[in-house]
Order: C-alpha cells, then sequence, then structure tokens
C-alpha cells in the first residue's frame, strides 16, 4: 500500500498546525511548528493571499487525511462509506478513520504516533481478539480486544511510548491495561470525544460540490 514517506513537519508546516505526527517531539521546543512555522518550500515566507472558500475546504481535507495518514483514494472511500452511512456524514467520517487498527493502537498509547503504530502492526506486534493482526486498516468493533505480542512487550518503541502515553490525548472510548499491554474499545466514539482539531462539515462540502 502506498504511503508517505517525506518529511512529516514539512506536513504540519504547510497547513500552519501541529499534526502531532512525530510523537514525543511534538510536544516539545524541537517542533518545526515552535522553530519555523512558515509553509515550505522557496516562497514560504511570503505572505499569502486570503484562501478562497475552496482552498480552505481542500486545505481541511489534507490536514484530515495526513492526520490519519490516509491516503486520497481511501480517505475517498471512507468518505463515500460516510455518506451513504446514517447519521451525520462528517461525524461518520471521523468515526470510521478511527476504528482503524493503526489508530486504536495509537490511542491506547501503545505507539507515539499513527505512523509508527502502523510500522508496528504492519510488523505484527499486535493481536485482536487473540488472533494476530497485520492489516493497519482492519476495522474494529466496540468490544475487540487488542494486545501487544507477547513477545514485543519489551521493544523499546512501545515502551517508550507506554511511558509517555500520558502526554498525548488519551480518549475515554478505550480503556487500557499498561501491565498486560491490553486495550479493550469500549464504544463508538461520538463527536465530542475525538480530539482531532479539523472542521468535517468543510471536507463534506468540499466532496459534495
Ligand atoms: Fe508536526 Fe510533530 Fe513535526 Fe511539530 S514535531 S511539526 S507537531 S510532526
Amino acid at each position: 500500500m502506498a504511503v508517505y514517506r517525506g518529511p512529516v513537519c514539512r506536513l504540519c508546516r504547510r497547513e500552519h498546525e501541529k499534526l502531532f505526527l512525530k510523537g514525543d517531539r511534538c510536544f516539545t521546543e524541537k517542533c518545526a511548528i515552535e522553530r519555523r512555522n512558515v509553509v515550505p518550500g522557496q516562497h514560504g515566507m511570503l505572505r499569502r493571499r486570503q484562501a478562497s472558500e475552496y482552498g480552505t475546504q481542500l486545505r481541511e481535507k489534507q490536514k484530515t487525511k495526513r492526520s490519519y495518514g490516509v491516503l486520497e483514494k481511501q480517505f475517498r472511500g471512507y468518505f463515500e462509506e460516510a455518506a451513504h452511512a446514517k447519521g451525520v456524514t462528517g461525524e461518520n467520517l471521523l468515526q470510521l478513520l478511527e476504528m482503524r487498527l493503526d489508530n486504536v493502537v495509537y490511542r491506547m498509547g501503545f505507539a507515539p504516533n499513527r505512523n509508527l503504530s502502523r510500522q508496528l502492526v504492519r510488523h505484527g506486534h499486535f493481536r485482536v481478539n487473540g488472533r494476530k493482526a497485520s492489516i493497519p486498516s482492519i476495522r474494529l468493533k466496540v468490544g475487540d480486544v487488542v494486545e501487544v505480542m507477547d513477545n514485543s512487550r519489551s521493544l523499546a518503541a512501545i515502551q517508550a511510548a507506554l511511558a509517555g502515553a500520558s502526554r498525548r490525548s488519551e480518549v475515554e472510548w478505550v480503556s487500557v491495561d499498561k501491565v498486560k499491554f491490553a486495550g479493550r474499545v469500549l464504544a463508538q466514539p461520538a463527536r465530542t470525544q475525538i480530539p482531532t482539531p479539523v472542521n468535517e462539515q468543510l471536507i463534506v462540502e468540499l466532496y459534495s460540490k
């Protein structure tokens, strides 16, 4: 599956906003947004024209895609599914993104960011309901249990992520037992329980044109 492999701080600078793509570094003064919050590229320092309506909607979509590490085709697929489901399309879209295995692993604190979470999942460090799961986009359901594989519990990346988990946003729709290296999905998150700073309505407007 295609993934973005370029410098991730550049993505934050493009959006003029912290997308928390690097984990603990995002909370320090080394963060590129703290040091140099200008659009990347030769003309990044120039004053930008006010964004058009379309431009604002597009940026919101890009920001959301980048936050969750999803590329356009898959993101569009999530949107179509959200639009056909019952309820509010924007909220449905965020719920679909939140219930991905890589995101849940991140939310449970087993990885410091979604990029590393995806990598850890692909390398087979987790099981879901007792079975090994190595596809980051697997959609979890309420009641599903995610565990770190026995042999992976001593991994420095997972240990460090758990140690710093409280610095990142913890969500109430998952429970985590750090001693057992396991977590459970307690509920489908409501919009108020999703701490992703995006205006999903702008994405709905963009795709509805
Ligand atoms: Fe974004 Fe984190 Fe890089 Fe800061 S350190 S620019 S929040 S990825």
